[in-house]
């Protein structure tokens, strides 16, 4: 890089230009996924949206391809790139609530735990994802499915209006109204559109508790378990989000030791509202089912929002991939329960999430995120230790393809683009429906017709 443009580059913004060899760079190229070790030509840390319009500009007048950090959580490692610029955008973490319309404008570079920890201090909520550190910024742009989603639908539902700098450097203000194409487009189309500084959300009083908490399963009683969570699954109000995930138990209380490590089956409930009515409808699940410890309760739902944050294993190296399932009959619980059997490594989760409610009543053509009539998202996401062989890390990611073509009879043939990985080849046809992919095209032709921002699944203009 020309080190005068560098240098002008730096004297304009008011944040900060981190260049290879200088103290906070390796930290700051790390990504959540350890598989990925890029090394960008410099590291952009704007201190506001001008910085950011600024660092934009500068991108293309050097032909540096872009990349977008906000989490770092993607799942191909997308928000760090080689020999590009990488806008970490961090920085702007800012997060302002307005108690009158229990609205909340955040900065995109915050995590969904600061913004549910600022939020929770007024008893109030926007539906993100299960684990805290994930940004803002990729779960809001890929849809947001989480512990809230069957009352108040997905992150991508709740969002009011954006502010977003396109390739042009303009920084424009977006909602239903003001430039509604390219709000509807970030809703779903991922980071192919600009880059959104800050998110006007719809917050909800939820208060501060929530019934929540696991069923833990041993494999021998999941396949009844699973029928149980079918069965039920239609009758409950839409307070109640279910999440059924497969995972190795860490070695910790409150699990007894001859659980320690082993597979089991972990049917999770979260009540939002009245914490009695909340043990009142999770009763006839309890009652259906096997459990070797029930650990359902009330709880802060901070605590509910950081539970399983353990799961994220960060460095760790990650891979994923999921569909959604029209239904899920007997023969797809027994080969999902026999996977789970023949599971390659204990960091593999495997997630079943009813969903309907909030979620379905959006029309499929409201928002870039289409799959509105899912019966169920199944979400495969595994990790391996940095020191896994290559061929330890083929076979586990071998066992990933192999149980979603075993799923393949059940699957919708949709997905969820934010949960798709580098095995996903066909990601733009299972995240996007043809009429879905064509409007996105049109827009991404108006806003980004050189395609600077390259988000996943990728978006090309028309
Ligand atoms: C451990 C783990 C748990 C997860 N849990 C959930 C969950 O419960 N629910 C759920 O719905 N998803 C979940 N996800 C998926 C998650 O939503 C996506 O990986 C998301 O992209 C992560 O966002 P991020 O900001 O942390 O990632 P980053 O890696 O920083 O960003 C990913 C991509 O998003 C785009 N992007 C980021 N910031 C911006 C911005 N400001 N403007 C425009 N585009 C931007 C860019 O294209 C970028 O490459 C999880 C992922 C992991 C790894």
């Amino acid at each position: 890089m020309d080190p005068a443009a560098l240098a002008t580059l730096q004297a304009q913004l008011t944040g900060e230009v981190v260049l290879p060899n200088s103290d906070p760079y390796d930290d700051l190229r790390q990504l959540s996924n350890g598989r990925y070790d890029r090394h960008p030509a410099l590291i952009v840390c704007p201190s506001n949206t001008q910085d950011v319009a600024l660092a934009v500009q500068f991108a293309q007048a050097y032909q540096l391809p872009l990349a977008l950090r906000s989490g770092g959580h993607s799942a191909i490692g997308a928000s760090v790139n080689d020999a590009g610029m990488t806008l970490d955008l961090r920085r702007l973490n800012q997060v302002e609530i307005d108690l009158a319309t229990h609205t909340v404008q955040v900065g995109s570079g915050a995590t969904v735990g600061l913004v549910s920890q600022a939020l929770q201090e007024h008893g109030l909520a926007v539906p993100f994802g299960a684990i805290s550190s994930v940004g803002v910024g990729g779960i809001t742009t890929g849809g947001g499915f989480g512990w809230l989603m069957r009352k108040y639908g997905l992150t991508i539902d709740n969002l009011v209006a954006a502010e977003i700098v396109t390739a042009d450097g303009v920084i424009r203000h977006v909602d239903a109204n003001t430039d509604p194409d390219l709000f509807w487009a970030i809703r779903g189309g991922g980071g192919n559109f600009g880059v959104v500084t800050r998110f006007t959300y719809q917050a909800h009083a939820i208060g501060t508790m929530v019934y929540s908490g696991p069923l833990v399963i041993t494999l021998d009683n999941a396949v009844a378990a699973l029928q149980a969570l079918r069965e039920f699954a239609p009758t409950i109000p839409d307070e109640l989000t279910l999440w059924a995930t497969f995972a190795a138990l860490p070695p910790m209380p409150p699990f007894p030791p001859h659980l320690h490590g082993q597979a089991v089956l972990l049917l999770e409930g979260c009540y939002v509202g009245d914490l009695e009515r909340g043990a009142q409808v999770l009763a006839p699940l309890r009652a259906a089912v096997s459990a070797e410890l029930d650990l359902m309760g009330p709880m802060p739902y901070m605590v509910r929002m950081t539970m399983i944050d353990g799961m994220a294993h960060p460095g760790f190296h990650h891979e994923a991939t999921n569909t959604f399932l029209h239904s899920l009959p007997d023969t797809a619980i027994e080969t999902l329960v026999a996977q789970v059997a023949a599971m390659t490594t204990p960091l593999i989760a495997v997630q079943v999430a009813p969903i309907g409610a909030a979620v379905a009543r959006v029309l499929p053509d409201a928002t870039a995120f289409a799959h509105r009539d899912a019966a169920y998202l199944l979400w495969l996401p595994l990790a391996w230790t940095p020191d896994s062989s290559a061929a330890d890390a083929a076979r586990h990611t071998r066992w990933m393809v192999d149980t979603l073509m075993a799923m393949q009879p059940y699957s919708t043939g949709g997905a969820y683009g934010n949960a798709l990985g580098g095995e996903d080849a066909d990601a733009v046809q299972r995240a996007y429906p043809p009429t879905t992919y064509a409007r996105l095209q049109t827009i991404k032709q108006s806003y980004d017709p050189a395609n600077v921002f390259q988000g996943y699944p990728p978006i090309l203009p028309a």
